[in-house]
Order: structure tokens, then sequence, then C-alpha cells
């Protein structure tokens, strides 16, 4: 770097302060002529100072976009001030990269400033940085950046997820529970979980995880859509705390429930339904102490019916009768087709006299009722309060007797069954 065009420029003293540095030093008049070339030009660029200096740029790298190097050169020594250039390739001068393997790149990153020279202003010092380094990081958290928002999308359009605040609102809606509710983002935004059949917060956060609440959600045409609700973690920012539930669709689920446990042509409960509710009762009972009755009810000559009227007739009166005794029993009564033509009724009540009353006020509105095409009809039953620690077969036996001897006796009738063993003295 001893040439007499650029002797006059560099001492000896800043040569060897050039040399030093750790970025590309070297000095162009505004043909792009170089005056001056460091230690790192020399071991990076692989030419050294001596082929370098007198030669023009676009000689040494073929590639160089000369244009807009001498427009940037020309800028600064006019302004008299840096001027930076950040080159298309990334790159200005092509240094291959043997360091780093795995890399984004082929060559060398680089932060090209153009200073003017102050000594010579027609002149000017190029720097020349190595940043691979930064623009290796920039490429790997774009990649990152970009698979954790295909990641969110991905979840946004096949998980649905509800953002909730503090007092219950809806905040925000994941794509895939707008499509599948067919709600509005805009006006779901502040309404509040119940409005929606979603219950209360609270309900969510203190689910145990195997027992998540199932509720009913409005669509926005009227049907239902079944969900199971669990409450995510949440995340707090300047706005406050933001709750996130996550739904399952079990509409499916709850369809298949639904036929399992009913009977087809009328729509009651099937036994197999009756069973479980009858060991729930039981159970209840032992442990909060309600008390409960069974009436056995069976349609008095029902095979007439058939034999005169055919069988769709008969059918048409089951789904009738089944109609009648549920207007006739309460809400928490629970109705179940025993079999045929026999139904069975369970409810909640303190002795055997209110049971024998209700199944009376069925027997009556069953004979007053009219019954086209047959005109009158009537029914037996049998009834049965639930003695303490009485099993479900005993309980039903002795309704079942009862209900035999009602017919015994001429049909038409209410009969109360026998006291438990348990409770005969
Ligand atoms: P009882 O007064 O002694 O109870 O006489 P009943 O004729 O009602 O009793 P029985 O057990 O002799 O006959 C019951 C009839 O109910 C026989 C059966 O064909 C009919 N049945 C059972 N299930 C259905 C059904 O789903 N549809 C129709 N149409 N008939 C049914
Ligand atoms: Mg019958
Ligand atoms: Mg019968």
């Amino acid at each position: 770097m001893q040439p007499e065009s650029s002797a006059r420029r560099t001492t000896p003293l800043m040569q060897s302060i050039a040399d030093q540095l750790s970025s590309g030093i070297l000095i162009v008049d505004p043909e792009l002529t170089v005056l001056a070339w460091n230690r790192w030009m020399t071991e990076h660029a692989e030419i050294d100072s001596e082929t370098a200096i007198g030669q023009r740029l676009e000689t040494l790298f073929p590639d160089l976009p000369v244009a807009t190097l001498r427009r940037r050169v020309k800028a600064a020594l006019q302004l008299q001030s840096p001027s930076y250039l950040q080159p298309r390739k990334g790159y200005l001068f092509p240094v291959t990269l043997d360091r780093i393997i795995d890399s984004h790149f082929a060559y060398m990153q680089q932060r090209i400033r153009i200073l003017p020279d102050e000594n010579e202003p027609h002149n000017a010092i190029i720097v020349v940085d190595d940043v691979t380094a930064t623009r290796e990081a920039e490429a790997r958290a774009a990649v990152a950046a970009k698979a954790s928002q295909r990641y969110l999308e991905l979840i946004d359009h096949n998980v649905m997820t509800l953002g909730v605040d503090d007092d219950g609102h809806v905040t925000r809606a994941s794509s895939a529970l707008l499509q599948a509710s067919g709600w509005n983002a805009e006006t779901l935004c502040g309404t509040p979980l119940d409005a929606l059949g979603l219950g209360q917060l609270e309900a969510h956060q203190k689910a145990a995880d195997d027992k998540l609440p199932e509720c009913p959600v409005l669509r926005a045409d009227g049907s239902t859509l079944w969900v199971r609700v669990r409450k995510a973690q949440g995340l707090e920012d300047e706005e406050g705390y933001e709750h996130y539930l996550v739904l399952q669709d079990i509409s499916l689920q709850k369809e298949i429930q639904a036929l399992s446990e009913r009977d087809a042509l009328t729509g009651a409960y099937n036994r197999m339904k009756f069973d479980q509710l009858l060991q729930a009762a039981i159970s209840a009972e032992e442990r909060y102490g309600q008390q409960f009755a069974v009436i056995l009810c069976d349609i008095d000559y029902f095979k007439r019916i058939n034999d005169n009227h055919g069988h769709l007739a008969g059918d048409s009166v089951l789904k009738q009768f089944t109609a009648l005794l549920r207007t006739q029993t309460r809400l928490s009564d629970q109705l179940a087709r025993w079999g045929g033509e026999e139904f069975v009724v369970l409810l909640p009540i303190v002795n055997t006299q209110d049971a024998a009353a209700a199944a009376e006020k069925l027997r009556q509105a069953i004979a007053t009722e009219n019954w086209p095409p047959i005109g009158k009809l009537s029914a037996s039953f049998g009834v049965a309060f639930h003695a303490p620690n009485e099993s479900a077969d005993s309980l039903l036996d002795r309704a079942d007797v009862a209900l035999y001897r009602a017919k015994e006796e001429g049909r038409n009738r209410v009969c109360i069954a026998e006291p438990a063993d348990s409770e005969r003295d």
C-alpha cells in the first residue's frame, strides 16, 4: 500500500492502524480507482494491495454494481457527509463464507459506509463491515416468526378458542369458532359468556379436568352446538387479564348419547337410561337424603288396540300416552318406557301417600282423555316408595307386584306396594 498516488494520504502509522482494523478499508477516487487498501481487504477479497492499488474497482470485481456505488460516492463527496450503501445482494465485495457452516448465505453479508476523505476532498473512504452474524440472526428470527405465525394460523383455523376478560365478556374468538357458530366477530366482542350458552367463567375456572362443563352454545342460526369447555392458561397485558377457553365440538357425541338413551318411538328414556337414573337416585338419597318413589304403569287391554285398529294405531296411542305422562308429571320427575306398553316414572317425593296421589292423578288424566281412534283408555299402576338401603331390584320388584295386583283387582286403578323387607317388623 505504498504506491506514489496514495503515499501522500497514508502515512505508515495510518496504514498500520488501518491494517489492524477488523473492517475493510479502501480509498477510491471518483472514478473508483483504488488508492488505498488495508489488510482486511487483502485477506478477505484475496487481492493484495499491490494488485489492487491503481486498478478500478470494476476491473477487480466484474459484478460490482458500479453505477450505484459511483452515485453514492458522488453523494458523499458532494454533501461531505457519510453515505450508506445497502447492496441488493447483501454484499458489495464477494467474500465466500468458509467459517460458517449451515449458513443462509453464500457470501459474507456487508454493510458499506462511504466517507468523504477529509484530507483529499475528491476521494472517498469505503468501509466494509461484516454483518453476516446479524443477518444470519435476522434470517433465523424471520423463519421462526413465520413458523410460529403459521402455527398460530393452524390453531386459529382448526381449534375453537375464545378470549374472555375478567368480567366474563368475550374479547376474541378464533376463526374456527366463528365458522362453527356463525357468530360475527364484531358483535360478539363484549357479549357475556352466559348469553352464548357458555355459563359462567367461574365454573370453567373451577372445573376438574375429568369433569369439564358441557355447554349448549347458541349458533347464529338458532341451532345448538354442544361443546366441552376447557380453561387454558390466560395472558396478562397492559389492558388486563385475558382468559382463554378452548371449546371441543361434542355435538355428534351428544346426538349419539341422546339416541342411545331414548326410545325411538316415544322419545321417552329407555330402560338402560332409567337404570342409571335409578342408581343415581339411590346415591342421592344416601348422600343428601332426597327420598323418591317409582310408579310402574301398564296400559290396560292394549293388545286389543293392535288387534282392532292395527299396529300403527297402537303406536300412535303409545306416543300420545307418553305425551300425556309428560304433561302430567313434573320436570323433576323422570319418565321412561319400561317396555311394550309399560312405563315407569321416578319421582322425588317424601312419602308413599304423595306418590300414590301422583299416580292417581295420572290414572284420572288417562281415563278422561280422548284417545282416537279407540275412544277411551285406562291404565293400571303400581307405586313403591324407596326404603333406606333398598336395592333397585327390590324396589322395582315391589312396584311390579303392586301393578300385578292392580290388574288382578280389575285394572284402571293404583295399588301401593307392600313395605320393603327391611321395613317390616
Ligand atoms: P293388560 O291389561 O293385562 O296389560 O293387557 P294388554 O293387552 O295390555 O297386555 P299384553 O301384555 O297381553 O299385551 C301387550 C301388547 O302390547 C302386546 C304387544 O304386541 C303390544 N306392543 C308392545 N310394544 C308395542 C309397540 O311398540 N307398538 C305397538 N303397536 N304395540 C306394542
Ligand atoms: Mg297392558
Ligand atoms: Mg304389559
